[in-house]
């Protein structure tokens, strides 16, 4: 969990750590008081700061066109005048991505003269299994740059556990921010006060940047943390019933608040296609093999070893409310779970939410036929995976990253409708002298005779319900490469169909209309 700069500065305080006087604010009716008593310390300037859980706010933009998500004021009213600028507004900066964050909590702080800025992070060296203390006379800035560029800028002390902080572990981290004097000293209070956060907290990361020398008004010199960022370990939180309260759940996707209602675990990414899936691994495999395939996953999903149908319901839900969801992957294996109820869950949750979007289903393990009969027998569109690589390549495939799901590959034939084969093959055989080059006298309820003519084949079918010769024009026939996705893409674009999807000894195939209410035959030839 991630807290706001104002609530992290509040954790430092309580150990010692020097931070300007600040009053956070919450509506505009509130920014005019806390600036006016900020005003009331004899503070020249006040600042006022965005609060969002990402960093970078003082070079950000918002939406707006307003320039800055930081701003130094010269008066209480130019500080009000910022506030109302940045109150309700979206700030995108370097860390918040193009969406950025709306900012709905402002920080009110007495502006200090910054002398120098340095910085300083406590965090958890996983290599090392011990708290690293990072410290840099490079502060203000992107430590990454710093780290890149002038890795030699960046002190790092390794602290035991067991031991905590020694005094002299403190003095060799002032010493090489060139801390001297009073300040010298200052500097070794204020690491151990930001160390001894980091341990209390059970945080992951304490991060002061900038951590700056700054001249009072007496002109003398003192250290505060004008910038503070805290992470805090979740599984420690229940510890902390202090830091739980606050937690602000704007900063969070309201998604992943909703999935962790039903216990599920979800994680938001940004590309088109939605996965369902139970247990963490085969997540990420299933993650994977979507990006193999060309496609980009929409969500990690873990649905658990023993989801419930209620969860298999809110989990299509979560994954639905997501506008970028083009065509969701259920990759279900049956260890624990009995194959059947994902089954019937995923087509109540398809029925339920009237799931327009291609579904590929791959199930595999315990009790799987039953749960395959279950999705046959439905009657919702599910295309159905035979391995994770079929199931991948055919989700991807129906949501159209890798060509569009509707891939037409050749016109399969021209065919016309007859009412009475025998009469109309004397026709074309004897008048028009076309030889028949294949002619079945029961295709799936048709009858079926083509005539290949050079590249092309010109089909009559008989007996197709409402199906009948007419003057103007003749259906088309267009042949897919895969015939399922084919139809649920048609479908999920509310195409109207003629005849529905019907497979004969050689093919399967579908009637929609055009939008002029010609008629197109979906069309694909069975692989021999
Ligand atoms: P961010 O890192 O998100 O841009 P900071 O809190 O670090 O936000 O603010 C950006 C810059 O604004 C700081 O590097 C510092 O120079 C200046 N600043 C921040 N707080 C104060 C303050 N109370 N008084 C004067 N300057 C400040
Ligand atoms: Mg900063």
């Amino acid at each position: 969990m991630n807290i706001h700069e104002y609530q992290a500065k509040q954790l430092l305080a309580r150990n010692g750590v020097a931070v300007p006087f600040d009053l956070p604010a919450k509506s505009l009716a509130e920014v005019r008081p806390a600036a006016e008593k900020i005003a009331a310390t004899g503070s020249a300037r006040v600042v006022v700061k965005s609060q969002i859980h990402a960093g970078g706010r003082g070079k950000g933009t918002f939406k707006s066109g307003f320039q800055g998500g930081v701003k130094v004021a010269a008066s209480v009213d130019e500080a009000v005048g910022f506030a109302g600028k940045m109150l309700g507004e979206t700030l995108v900066t370097k860390q918040t991505g193009p969406e950025g964050r709306r900012v709905q909590t402002l920080l009110l702080a007495e502006g200090v003269k910054i002398k120098q800025e340095f910085y300083l992070a406590v965090l958890l060296d996983r290599a090392n299994s011990r708290p690293l203390i990072m410290a840099s006379t490079e502060g203000g800035m992107d430590i990454e740059e710093v780290a890149e560029k002038h890795p030699e800028k960046i002190f790092r002390e390794h602290i035991d556990p067991a031991v905590g902080i020694m005094p002299f572990q403190a003095r060799k981290i002032s010493a090489a921010l060139g801390l001297k004097g009073d300040l010298f000293n200052a500097g070794v209070k204020l690491v151990t006060g930001v160390f001894n956060t980091w341990w209390e907290c059970d945080a992951t990361m304490v991060e002061l940047n900038p951590l700056a020398i700054v001249e009072l008004r007496d002109g003398k010199e003192s250290l505060m943390a004008l910038d503070a960022k805290i992470s805090l370990d979740d599984n420690a939180l229940y510890r902390h019933k202090d830091i739980q309260e606050m937690r602000d759940l704007n900063e969070e996707a309201p998604l992943e608040i909703e999935a962790s209602k039903f216990n599920l675990n979800y994680i938001k990414l940004d590309g088109s296609i939605a996965c369902l899936v139970n247990g963490a691994g085969l997540a990420m495999a299933t993650m994977d093999i979507i990006q193999h395939f060309g496609g980009s996953p929409a969500n990690f999903l873990d649905v658990g070893g023993g989801a419930s149908k209620e969860q298999v319901t809110a989990a299509f839900k979560i994954i639905l409310s997501d506008p970028n969801v083009k065509g969701i992957l259920v990759n279900i294996f049956g260890g624990i779970m009995d194959c059947n109820v994902i089954a019937t869950g995923i087509v109540a949750a398809v029925k339920e939410t009237g799931l327009k979007l291609p579904l590929v289903v791959r199930l595999e393990g315990n009790n799987v036929a039953a749960g395959k009969q279950t999705l046959a027998e439905s009657g919702v569109a599910i295309i159905t995976g035979d391995s994770m690589a079929d199931a991948a390549r055919k989700v991807v495939k129906a949501v159209g990253n890798h060509g569009p799901a509707f891939n037409a590959t050749a016109i399969a034939f021209t065919c016309y409708p007859v009412t009475d084969m025998a009469r109309a093959r004397k026709f074309y055989e004897t008048v028009l002298g076309l030889k028949a080059t294949t002619a079945y006298g029961d295709a799936g309820g048709m009858q079926w005779t083509e005539y290949d003519i050079a590249s092309g084949t010109l089909a009559l079918g008989c007996g197709a319900p409402d199906w009948r010769p007419r003057e103007d024009g003749a259906a088309l026939a267009l042949e897919v490469e895969d015939f399922e996705p084919a139809i649920a893409h048609l479908r999920a674009t509310n195409a109207k169909f003629k005849i529905e999807p019907m497979t004969s000894p050689v093919c399967q195939m579908a009637f929609i209309y055009d939008t002029e209410g010609n008629l197109i035959c979906i069309h694909q030839r069975r692989k021999s």
